[in-house]
């Protein structure tokens, strides 16, 4: 990429993530919150403008006299195809890139997750087609993902995903847009640390299985495997249910949501073992707790913090938090496209991207 193009490409960035931040600004203060010339930012937010990605915002400080109105994401025309899959339903929200303000209000199309891949494309065709303007597609999906290659390794809530390209498969269901593939727990992992809830965490989830994602210093923990943060397949010892991995005794088979509520308090033991394991590991001090686990009864969730506080060193040389968390899918899968598409340096750019210098 030529210098001049980078830097444009780098200030770019630069506004997009301004306005992410602040919601609405002028060119003058997008000028100063970047750092850059005012024709500079106003030169981009133009380009930006006519890719329709920003639109201008009502201002009561707009009028004669005032060179331009504020600017804000766009929030009228769909973009992102975000989706869910899930063992039994597959969850549809078509978003603009303003950033969702509600994580479940978006969710306006579902369906029963049938049990073929090319069934289940088909039915996502039939929901959505292939939308004008959409621009790109990105899903969440259970079980061991390789999120590079955009493929499932392993998972047993949908049987038919190992070994398909899922990438492609969206893709192509739905106008042949970019795809971006993400492991559901990294989704709300990135979406609770967009939501602003911090850069260092641990989120255990509990839903059709149980996982965890970490987040080290605002970016997801990836590591040379896929198998990053399957804590659910930590046998329990003593225990003896079979694991949809194979192995028995999992904290999966005990402590999934299904069977959450059976649970007794020697199971919880174990868990919090297992998630202060998690965190001596990784040098964490904090654990967010989402889906059934954020459900518990006061009780059984006091005694799961216990635990955890019993194992992990953080809490013995200093303090731990230990907090429970709505889900934030829609705001995750928003997250990773739009970063997807800024960072990307082949055809998965914003439309308004440009390579000539
Ligand atoms: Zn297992």
């Amino acid at each position: 990429m030529a210098a001049a193009d980078s830097l444009r490409t780098f200030n770019q960035r630069a506004v997009l993530a301004a306005l992410r931040a602040g919601g609405m600004a002028s060119r003058a203060e997008l000028a100063e919150a970047v750092g850059i010339s005012k024709p500079t930012a106003g030169k981009i937010v133009d380009e930006l403008l006519a890719a329709g990605v920003v639109q201008e915002q009502e201002s009561a400080a707009a009028g004669p006299g005032r060179p331009s109105r504020p600017v804000a994401y766009d929030a009228d025309v769909a973009r992102f195809l975000l989706i869910e899959l899930n063992q039994n339903r597959t969850r549809l929200a078509l978003v603009p890139v303003a950033v969702p303000a509600d994580d479940e209000a978006v969710w306006s199309i579902s369906f029963a997750t049938p049990d073929t891949a090319s069934a289940w494309a088909a039915a996502l065709h039939k929901a959505v087609g292939a939308p004008a303007g959409l621009w790109a597609a990105v899903a969440s999906v259970p079980g061991v993902v390789d999120d590079e290659q955009g493929r499932c390794l392993f998972c047993h809530q949908v049987p038919w995903a190992p070994g398909e390209d899922l990438r492609a498969l969206i893709s192509a269901a739905v106008g042949g847009v970019p795809t971006v593939v993400l492991q559901e727990i990294r989704t709300l992992a990135l979406g609770h640390a967009v939501a602003g809830s911090g850069d260092d965490f641990l989120l255990v989830d509990s839903g059709d299985g149980l996982g965890s994602a970490a987040m080290i210093g605002g970016h997801l923990h990836r590591a040379a495997g896929p198998f990053s943060g399957e804590l659910g397949h930590t046998p329990v010892l003593g225990r003896r249910r079979r694991c949809g991995c194979g192995a028995t005794g999992c904290l999966e088979t005990l402590l999934a949501a299904p069977r959450l509520q059976r649970c007794d308090d020697k199971d919880l033991d174990a868990a919090g073992a297992i998630v202060g394991a998690a965190l001596n590991t990784l040098g964490l001090a904090r654990v967010v707790l989402t889906g059934a686990l954020a459900e518990l009864a006061p009780a059984r969730l006091q005694r799961l913090r216990a635990a955890i506080t019993g194992s992990a060193l953080a809490a013995r040389l200093g303090s731990i938090a230990i907090d429970t968390a709505p889900r934030r899918r829609a705001l995750g899968l928003h997250q990773a496209v739009h970063t997807a598409l800024l960072d990307r340096t082949d055809n998965w750019r914003y439309p308004c991207r440009v390579t000539a210098a």
